[in-house]
């Protein structure tokens, strides 16, 4: 078999599976529907594991000439300051990277994008936009649609990247089950130091109605920019929402000032969670977003893409080369959709129902829980690998 792999998307997810597959020598074709990577406010947080998938590719090292190294993250309660502060670096005798790294989607996907031109014969085309396939016993017609004009292109195997709307996905008829929440979710993103207010670089405030995720991103260079997630209730327009009137009203709730905020970006988008009943049908795989989608309390969904980019790599390179039959691929299917339901959904969803919770009694047995989580040095070590990734990405390996 000598057809390509043909990826839809170049995400994160994407070009992390173009450059594994690419870096062994698999001929690979990887469809971008945008003239160019997307540049949209997105992840920031690189959990351990991620970094250590991405260090063989030289990614991990170029992310660290302008990332933040983030040890110490928070849960503080919006009226009684800190509850409770984890250190990463409780975790350095296993991984080389106990922080979470702090770099900017935008500016990761450029640095795979880079390395995939200078190490790898991926053939990348950017306005290639995929828009279903047919598929037989030994392989995958992908239909794109090429600068308005339609083209065919023949592979042995079709990874679906191509996000949380993903084409192919809906193409396949494999259910995208969970829900969508009814709230917005605003980022908002300013220099103004955070830190000298005893915020970690990372931290969530519990609050009923004004909860928030706080975490700083490098930006341009220092000062670097700190940016809020607050949730948006109630039936307001998204150009409400976006005002300079809101923006303000949610920044000074955070934290209050005489001077109005510079801010530098926010947007507006909506939340789901999501797991595709299936990540396989025949010839089609599918990674990432259009696998699977969770809020971003936890930072979790961008990471999630490249453990199955690589996780799926590895087993497709032994299958197109014919060393492992593809029941090989199945084994992707159960390892990745146990860890996004088993641990991602998991604690996704628990992280914003302990942020948000109303009921003050419960909130505070939640609270009271957490800081004895973080004074027992077996339980706070315990609570950093699973919050870290590492006891999902453990698990997930022992999947037979
Ligand atoms: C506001 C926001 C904040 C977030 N914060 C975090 C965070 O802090 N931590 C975290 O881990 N995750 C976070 N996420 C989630 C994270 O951004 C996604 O999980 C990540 O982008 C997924 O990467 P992906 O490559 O799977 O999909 P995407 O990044 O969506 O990439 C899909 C690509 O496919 C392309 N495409 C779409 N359709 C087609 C088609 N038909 N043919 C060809 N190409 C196509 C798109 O243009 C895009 O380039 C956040 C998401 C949002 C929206």
């Amino acid at each position: 078999m000598t057809l390509p792999v043909i990826i839809a998307g170049a995400g994160p997810t994407g070009l992390m599976a173009a450059l594994a597959l690419g870096k062994q020598g698999i001929p690979v074709i990887l469809c971008e529907a945008e003239p160019g990577l997307t540049h949209d406010l997105r992840a920031g947080t690189f959990h351990p594991p991620t970094q250590e998938m991405m260090a063989p590719y030289g990614v991990t090292q170029r992310m660290h000439e302008t990332g933040i190294q983030v040890r110490r993250w928070q849960i503080r309660d919006r009226r009684s300051e800190l509850i409770a502060e984890f250190d990463l670096g409780l975790l350095s005798d296993i991984t080389p990277y106990p922080y979470r790294l702090h770099i900017e989607q935008h500016r990761v996907t450029p640095i795979q994008l880079d390395i995939i031109r200078k190490e790898t014969e991926v053939d990348v085309r950017f306005g290639h936009r995929v828009m279903g396939f047919a598929q037989d016993a030994d392989r995958v017609r992908v239909d794109v649609e090429a600068e308005s004009k339609p083209l065919v292109l023949e592979g042995s195997w079709l990874i679906a990247a191509d996000g949380g709307r993903s084409t192919v996905r809906r193409v396949t008829g494999i259910e995208f089950e969970g829900f969508t929440y009814p709230e917005q979710f605003l980022v908002v993103s300013t220099p103004y130091d955070l830190g000298q207010h005893g915020y970690a670089m990372n931290s969530y405030l519990s609050d009923p109605v004004e909860w928030a995720a706080v975490f700083k991103v490098p930006d341009d260079g220092p000062p670097g920019l700190w940016r809020a997630a607050f949730p948006c209730h109630g039936e307001r327009s998204d150009d409400e929402l976006l005002s300079e009137e809101n923006v303000e009203t949610r920044m000074q709730g955070l934290v209050a000032r005489p001077e109005r905020y510079d801010i530098r970006y926010k947007s507006i988008y909506r939340v789901h969670q999501r797991v595709a009943k299936d990540f396989r049908h025949g010839r089609v795989l599918l990674a990432g977003d259009a696998a699977h989608l969770n809020n971003p309390v936890g930072g979790f969904g961008l990471n999630s893409g490249i453990h199955d980019a690589v996780n799926l790599s590895d087993k497709l390179i032994r299958v197109w080369r014919g060393d492992a039959d593809d029941s090989l691929l199945d084994r992707y299917v159960r390892q990745r959709r146990a860890t996004c339901i088993d641990e991602v959904q998991r604690m996704s969803i628990r992280n914003k129902r302990l942020l948000e919770e109303r009921d003050p009694a419960v909130q505070r047995q939640h609270l009271t829980e957490l800081v004895a989580i973080a004074n027992d040095a077996e339980r706070a070590r315990k609570h950093m690998l699973e919050t870290s990734m590492i006891s999902g990405v453990r698990k997930a390996a022992e999947i037979a």
